[in-house]
């Protein structure tokens, strides 16, 4: 085939749309090998110091390879400067021929910097190896030609597949920032918010680990931190394991590189400020591919360092203000809202695994004249002590809410009717037992006492505010047999039926 047209039919072969360097040699290799009546092609990726060609791709007798060779090159010396300038190189070392091609191509990110820079442009190459070792026969200068020209459109094609990776990039990582631009604008819990951040990095830059370390707002001391590894799987770190003592410890304020490693290269810490204030660090690394983090990459990780300290910062202020929301000032009780969301999940889990749950509703006695003879001030104050006591008697996992006014109502998750009279019982002797300021009584001595109902998940109700009306039943019940002492809806049900029957 003449040279034009063969070049021409290589043009036309090459047409379609490649996604990576990869697929694009795949195709390549066997259509230059046979052009050149080459048994073999290879093409190998020339470092940056130009120090070192490494074989990514061999075509052989038509079948690809992927196989291992590093060829250490003297950059200075006459030949490859000569072969930087002409493209083309013999190798007379072998018995049967063999010419080396260079391929040079320019990144995006090149040709930005140096837009932006005004610096020249570097280029980016590839060496192409063509061996003839069945046919001893040399390549010609008209051979030689028609590798120029191959290298030529190859070059090309290479450039516009940097440019497309380019943009997929970039693309991607527009669509990290839109997301964590959504993670700002959702009121998630900081502990999610936290890990949909780690996700997003990992699926953006894939890095062997990122991680995260916070500190706590008043101690400034690590409290708090996850990592995400190549799978996206976020997990919490021990704070207290030692590795991380050292590393933490000698966190300067600034940019820092963990001081277990040598190569800043692959890896990199970057601080999560808000004004000034540093909420913690992100450490990116790839300690196991070794892989170095690029500068663009750097680049638009403290972009987004500068989001994530503010998505923190959003969410902490969140979780405070919900905290907030969620209490009494007064009596530092929570309030009904947070009670009524607990209480349905402690139903439900009840439900799952048949256990009972049992409430009771609390009223103080007399509160109203309470008030009227010692003052506001002092009623506030008795109902300060009434909630610290029920605070205080209960467990963990009992939930006590100020329910209204003087109401309070108490959830006690695997408790039955009898527990939580021996618990009323106890409520009541330890507000009895209040010894209330008497500079706020003028020395008169106030006992407080305090009625109670119960109701028990599923003996009296199964349904959530019947269970409370039930508990409500009890406690009017208690009120109108003289009020200081308890009772279950189930000890009361009968009365009412008999009430309601009219007997
Ligand atoms: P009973 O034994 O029947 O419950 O009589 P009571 O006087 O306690 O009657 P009730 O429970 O209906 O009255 C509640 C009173 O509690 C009325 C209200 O003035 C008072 N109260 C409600 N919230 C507060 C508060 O935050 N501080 C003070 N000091 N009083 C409150
Ligand atoms: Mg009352």
């Amino acid at each position: 085939m003449p040279r034009t047209h063969l070049l021409y039919d290589f043009y036309r072969k090459m047409s379609k749309r490649f996604y990576s360097l990869d697929e694009l040699l795949r195709h390549a290799l066997p259509i230059m090998a046979d052009y050149l009546d080459a048994q073999r092609i290879s093409f190998f990726d020339w470092n940056e110091d130009k120090s070192i060609i490494s074989l990514q791709s061999t075509s052989l007798n038509g079948e690809h390879f992927e196989l291992q060779e590093n060829i250490f090159v003297d950059k200075d010396s006459p030949e490859i400067v000569k072969f930087l300038q002409d493209g083309l190189m013999d190798s007379p070392t072998l018995d049967y021929p063999v010419i080396y091609a260079l391929v040079e191509w320019r990144t995006p990110l090149e040709s930005l910097k140096a837009l932006t820079s005004g610096q020249q442009m570097r280029s980016r190459y590839g060496v192409l190896r063509f061996e003839r070792f069945k046919k001893s026969k040399e390549f010609t200068q008209s051979d030689k030609q028609i590798i120029l020209g191959l290298c030529s459109e190859l070059s090309s094609k290479i450039n516009v597949i940097e440019i497309d990776s380019y943009h997929m990039s970039q693309l991607e990582r527009a669509r990290a920032l839109n997301g964590l631009a959504k993670l700002f604008a959702s009121s998630l819990r900081l502990a999610d918010s936290l890990k949909e951040i780690l996700k997003s990095i990992q699926n953006t830059f894939h890095f062997d680990r990122t991680s995260m370390y916070l500190l706590d707002p008043k101690t400034q001391v690590v409290n708090e931190a996850y990592s995400a590894d190549l799978s996206g799987e976020v997990k919490s770190i021990d704070v207290s394991k030692n590795v991380h003592r050292a590393f933490l410890s000698r966190c300067p304020g600034g940019e820092y590189v963990c001081p277990l490693i040598t190569s800043s290269d692959i890896v990199l810490s970057l601080p999560l400020s808000m004004q000034s204030n540093n909420l913690g660090w992100l450490v990116f690394d790839n300690m196991l591919s070794r892989a170095k983090i690029s500068q663009e990459d750097i680049l638009s990780l403290k972009q987004f360092s500068t989001q994530i300290a503010l998505a923190i910062d959003n969410a902490r202020l969140f979780e405070k203000v919900q905290e907030l929301s969620n209490y009494d000032e007064l009596t530092k009780l929570c309030l009904r809202r947070f009670f009524n969301e607990n209480l349905s999940q402690e139903i439900y889990r009840s439900q799952r695994f048949n256990l009972t749950l049992a409430i009771i509703l609390l009223d103080i006695d007399h509160f109203k004249t309470i008030n009227d003879t010692y003052g506001h001030i002092f009623g506030d104050e008795a109902l300060k002590e009434v909630s610290k006591v029920i605070r205080t008697s209960l467990r963990q996992t009992d939930i006590p809410c100020r329910y209204g006014g003087d109401e309070i109502i108490i959830m006690l998750p695997r408790t039955t009717a009898e527990e939580a009279k021996h618990i009323a019982k106890r409520l009541c002797q330890k507000v009895k037992d209040i010894k209330m300021n008497p500079e706020l009584t003028k020395g008169q001595e106030v006992h407080l006492s305090i009625s109670q109902g119960i109701a028990v998940y599923p003996y009296d109700s199964q349904e959530q505010a019947d269970l409370i009306h039930c508990a409500d039943e009890a406690l009017y019940s208690v009120k109108e047999g003289g009020r200081g002492f308890w009772a279950s809806y189930s000890d009361i049900k009968n009365n009412l039926k008999d009430k309601k029957e009219g007997k």
